[in-house]
């Protein structure tokens, strides 16, 4: 006799539910998607406990009649799959047709719906997956489904359930993450009876202020047309906090990883060390394009060609982050009126006298004048001068230092602070990564070659990679032995001890990572740049603010620290009680 059984369908389900149903806000997440599939505009949650005493889900779509009423029951029945090939297309977020029995199965579930323009509705109860009682009720237009005693059949499931509190998050996550793509419908919560998220219908953006509470947030927004449409918003770094970036693709929120880090791509510079993008990332494209079938919880996505959607991610976060830089520069610089190429730098003097290669104590007094900008001072243009006098530039007037690290000044009615290291790093580090991509660092030779003494495995290193030394500006010579000679180093940090310099570029090289360039770049920068506790003169200040004014990007130095903030002549008058 055969050992092999056919499982009965109800066995099958409570088995499919360990799937779909992991904990009560999975059991929420598919509750509203049937809501959400069967057009309601208007969809109530309620919670009691941690979600396992009651779950009711209250929308104003559809509804069923009473057949479907029974038939959503049965496992893999589904109204929004006919055809096997329209599973390539399908764009409702349900169509397994295993949410409802396999929940019925580790609960005692009720439905009550009336289809639209129906003289009565349908009520059925099913205690784990065995069908109680049907019948006729009066109801309104729509669905409510209640689940209570969630898992009471499945003690396992109970077990790993955690805390109140961390279930009731997540009900609420998943709430809020489905409420970004649908600002047309209004959404609320309610947990033990009290009101704990009303959304009510909005705008996308206004919906991803109330959902998140980020009413105050700079919200940066993504825009991208073509084979992939992005939309969404970003929020600066230095606001995030710890917010993360949500994901939502054809109106499903999903985990992705590679979105992510396509992301972070595109805010590279922005972004701190370790630090996340976040906001709120919509995509849209064309259903066979991406597979959902991945997970029977339809978590997690793939994509048919995940290059082309990362790329569209990263260009348009990398757009975002352009836009936001002109957006400041129009606000805070006049826009450079001739299209002249810009001499390779103002800010660090080339000075043809020996360099001094020692590295130097750094200056003791904080009144000493930055060995940066000594000797000449900056030589100024004459229609420049006025401007001088004034002590302005752009939309900036200069009103002085602070604590020889900040430059505080006037702009409209706010004080703008600017951090004179992280601002000159940036500068720097814009202008050595521009010049490495277009191949025109220019190097400049040491009056005194600086001799390095070479492990053989650096020097054969060396050797191999005189080439793309060249191309970031550094000229080396054999001496002998295992000598070897620094001849000239890329001007914009030809200042540095040229051995230091040497050992960055080396080390950078040897660790052979994609974003090592980027990293040494980040490094010569901020050696390079002018420091805390340098006192500048104004003139000194104001090539600064200029430097800033035409950088590509400015707002953030390369390991992401702002490089500006502004207060409003309203916030200091409430600082004052002035108002
Ligand atoms: P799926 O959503 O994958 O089709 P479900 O088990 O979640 O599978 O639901 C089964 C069917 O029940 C759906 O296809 C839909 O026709 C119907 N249904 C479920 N919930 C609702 C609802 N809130 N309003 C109208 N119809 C619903
Ligand atoms: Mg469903």
């Amino acid at each position: 006799m055969s050992k092999i059984r056919i499982l009965s369908d109800q066995l099958a389900s409570r088995i499919a539910a360990g799937e779909i149903v992991e904990r009560p806000a999975s059991a929420v997440k598919e509750l509203l998607e049937n809501s959400l599939d069967a057009g309601a505009n208007r969809i109530d949650i309620q919670v009691e406990g941690d979600g396992t005493r009651l779950i009711r889900v209250i929308d104003n779509g559809t509804g069923m009649d009473h057949d479907d009423v029974l038939l959503c029951l049965e496992r893999h029945a589904t109204s929004k799959l006919r055809e096997e090939s329209e599973l390539e297309t399908v764009s409702t977020l349900g169509f397994r047709g295993e949410a409802l029995p396999s929940i019925a199965s580790v609960s005692r579930l009720v439905i009550l719906s009336r289809l639209r323009g129906a003289a009565i509705g349908t009520r059925a109860e099913v205690q784990d997956g065995i069908l109680r009682d049907v019948h006729e009720t009066g109801c309104a237009y729509g669905t409510i489904i209640e689940v209570r005693n969630l898992f009471s059949n499945v003690p396992a499931r109970r077990k790993f359930l955690k805390s109140k509190r961390t279930e009731l998050a997540h009900i609420e996550e998943v709430i809020r993450s489905q409420s970004l793509a649908y600002a047309e419908i209004s959404f609320s919560l309610l947990i033990d009876g009290r009101t704990v998220l009303d959304l009510p219908a909005t705008s996308p953006e206004q919906r991803m202020r109330d959902a998140y509470r980020c009413l105050g947030t700079t919200l940066l927004d993504l825009q991208a047309e073509g084979e992939v449409i992005v939309k969404g918003w970003l929020i600066l770094p230095e606001e995030s906090r710890t917010a993360p970036l949500r994901i939502c693709v054809n109106r499903r929120p999903v985990q992705d990883r590679l979105l992510r880090h396509a992301a972070a791509e595109g805010m590279q510079g922005l972004l701190m060390k370790g630090q996340q993008p976040a906001g709120v990332l919509l995509l849209e494209l064309a259903p066979e394009l991406a597979d959902i079938n991945v997970h029977p919880a339809k978590r997690e996505i793939r994509f048919r060609q995940a290059n082309v959607v990362c790329g569209a991610v990263a260009q348009a976060a990398q757009d975002t982050v352009q836009r936001h830089q002109e957006r400041l520069r129009a606000r805070f610089f006049t826009t450079p009126k001739k299209e002249e190429p810009r001499p390779q730098k103002k800010l660090v003097q080339q000075v043809d006298l020996p360099l001094i290669q020692a590295a130097e104590p750094e200056p003791k007094f904080q009144e000493q004048i930055s060995p940066l900008f000594s000797p000449p001072p900056l030589s100024i243009p004459e229609e420049q001068t006025s401007r001088l006098v004034k002590q302005e530039y752009g939309k900036l007037r200069l009103i002085g230092q602070f604590a020889h690290l900040y430059l505080l000044c006037e702009m409209e009615e706010q004080l703008v602070i600017i951090d004179q290291h992280a601002a000159h790093e940036r500068i720097l580090y814009q202008q050595l990564k521009q010049n490495y991509e277009q191949h025109l660092a220019s190097s400049q030779s040491l009056l005194f070659p600086v001799t390095v003494e070479l492990g053989p495995e650096q020097a054969s290193f060396l050797e191999r990679k005189e080439e793309m030394l060249a191309t970031l500006g550094i000229v080396v010579d054999f001496f002998g032995g295992s000598t070897w000679l620094i001849k000239a180093l890329p001007a914009l940090v030809a200042h540095l001890p040229a051995q230091e310099v040497l050992a960055d570029v080396l080390n950078a090289l040897l660790a052979n990572l994609p974003d090592c360039i980027d990293k040494l770049f980040a490094s010569l920068a901020c050696k390079s740049a002018i420091k805390a506790g340098n006192r500048l003169q104004p003139q000194e200040m104001l090539a600064l603010l200029e430097e800033m004014g035409s950088s590509k990007l400015f707002s953030h130095c390369p390991h992401g620290r702002p490089v500006l903030k502004n207060f409003s002549r309203q916030e200091i008058e409430k600082w004052f009680k002035r108002i």
